[in-house]
């Protein structure tokens, strides 16, 4: 830790910790603050924060002392402490507001089982997490002791993934699943590797940023039996790589844990160009590539955090080109309603011909590239071995549709609406005049 250029830091409030305890993760968690009067001994708290803080029914509050150090206590808009700490504007409605922005209770086959995408599915196990963000998507259930999840959800939901082969990657989230105890995480693990058709399991958790303490030899120790093992912290400002979010991550790439950052898009914390390029320089400066930057879900207790979408779109206009390619995450929409992740960004195709396209790079440099007149597409039969696991989901999309025999994608009820008795009309009587015939996609020669 000696080496690093990331500062450590300890609020003068925990000054007389000794270091075995501050080092502790136990201590930390048992330590958190979550009151007016915890909180008062670090910074005098604003008229919103104290009303939001005595507010009953809130989405739950604690924060590590650890992570709540890292807040400068002259700052009354520290990044930090807007993340953490509630304010009377979390508790005002907006429009578009929904408790599940996601639907992700709708695409559940089983409880905590989120099956939104062909290959893969978001595993809940837990609800608890070291500190609680003020933004989170799934508020609905996290940090409530109530909504957690038994033995009988995890047998449910390892029943489900045994008999769904589709299904290569999963995803363990929550809550955070490195809260959990050793004993629940390994026998997770262990059931996981124990299904064949399952090539990989990632891990979302944001305790090596709240807790780096608990990334311990023995964690890693644990996790490294499981490999192929993926994990994504969740940093969103420069301000939270420290001396020892930078341990930690050293350990977890030591072993051999692919690690990644996702951030969340937030007014008043990051909504900065110069904020995200130094973010992401950091972030591959501790060996973890930013991933995703995610426009902040339409999610109850959020709304004073939103940004619009545009300003997204330009921070990546500040990144792609101006620092290393790999340092630039995919700004994302989760689309509202269960559409999943889409990708946004600036467009840098101007215009195209028959033969020639027409683009511009990072500096408004306007170029061309000359397209292949005599290109062909490979030999159906090279795709064919890897083709089926894509087109059996019945989740194909555009790409099927440039792929596949579909001639188009319908909304719900355009048939009715269109098919106005036409079906009678002696010149639509036979519909197959409106399917493709199929001419130049090479079928009609086999
Ligand atoms: S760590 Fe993740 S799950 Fe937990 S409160 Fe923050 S955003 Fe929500």
């Amino acid at each position: 830790m000696s080496n690093t250029p990331f500062p450590s830091k300890r609020a003068p409030a925990f000054a007389d910790v000794p270091d075995e305890k501050w080092t502790d993760w136990r201590w930390q968690l048992s330590h958190r603050l979550n009151s007016v009067e915890d909180f008062e001994q670090l910074f005098p708290l604003s008229e919103s924060e104290r009303k939001a803080l005595s507010q009953q029914g809130l989405f739950r509050v604690d924060i590590t002392p650890y992570f709540a150090s890292l807040i400068d206590p002259d700052d009354p808009s520290d990044p930090i402490r807007k993340q953490v700490i509630p304010t009377a504007e979390e508790i005002l409605p907006y429009t578009g507001m929904m408790e599940d922005s996601l639907a992700e209770d709708r695409h559940s086959p089983v409880p905590g089982l989120v099956h939104r995408y062909p290959d893969r599915v978001l595993m809940l196990i837990t609800t608890q997490c070291a500190c609680y963000c003020r933004y989170c998507t799934r508020s609905r259930i996290v940090g409530d002791p109530s909504q957690t999840f038994s033995s009988e959800d995890f047998e449910a939901q390892l029943d489900y993934l045994r008999r769904t082969p589709q299904v290569r990657d999963v995803l363990l989230s929550g809550g955070d699943p490195l809260t959990l105890s050793p004993r629940v995480l390994e026998r997770i693990l262990r059931a996981l590797r124990e299904i064949p058709h399952i090539e990989i399991v990632r891990i979302g958790s944001r305790v090596p940023v709240f807790m780096p303490q608990r990334i311990t030899s023995e964690l890693t120790d644990l996790l490294q039996q499981f490999h192929p093992l993926w994990l994504n912290i969740h940093v969103n400002h420069p301000n939270e790589i420290t001396a020892e979010l930078a341990e930690a991550c050293d350990k977890l790439s030591r072993a051999g844990i692919p690690l990644g950052n996702q951030s969340v898009l937030l007014a008043g914390v990051n909504d900065d160009a110069f904020i995200q390029r130094r973010l992401v320089q950091d972030l591959v400066r501790i060996r973890v590539r930013p991933y995703y930057l995610y426009q902040c879900d339409l999610v109850e207790g959020a709304g004073h955090f939103r940004t619009p979408v545009a300003k997204g779109i330009g921070i990546i206009e500040a990144l792609r080109g101006h620092t290393s390619g790999f340092a630039v995450p995919t700004y994302v929409v989760d689309a509202p309603g269960g559409g999943g992740k889409i990708p946004l960004g600036p467009n840098y195709l101007i215009s195209m011909s028959d033969h020639k396209i027409v683009l511009r790079n990072y500096e408004g440099y306007i170029t061309t590239y000359e397209e292949p007149l005599d290109y062909k597409p490979p030999d159906a039969r090279l795709a064919a071995p890897f083709k089926k696991a894509i087109s059996e989901s019945g989740q194909d999309g555009v790409f099927g549709l440039l792929d596949g025999d579909e001639m188009s994608i319908k909304p719900e009820g355009f048939d009715q609406l269109h098919v106005r008795g036409g079906s009678q009309h002696r010149l639509r009587a036979d519909s197959s005049k409106w399917s493709p015939l199929g001419i130049g996609s090479g079928e009609e020669e086999e």
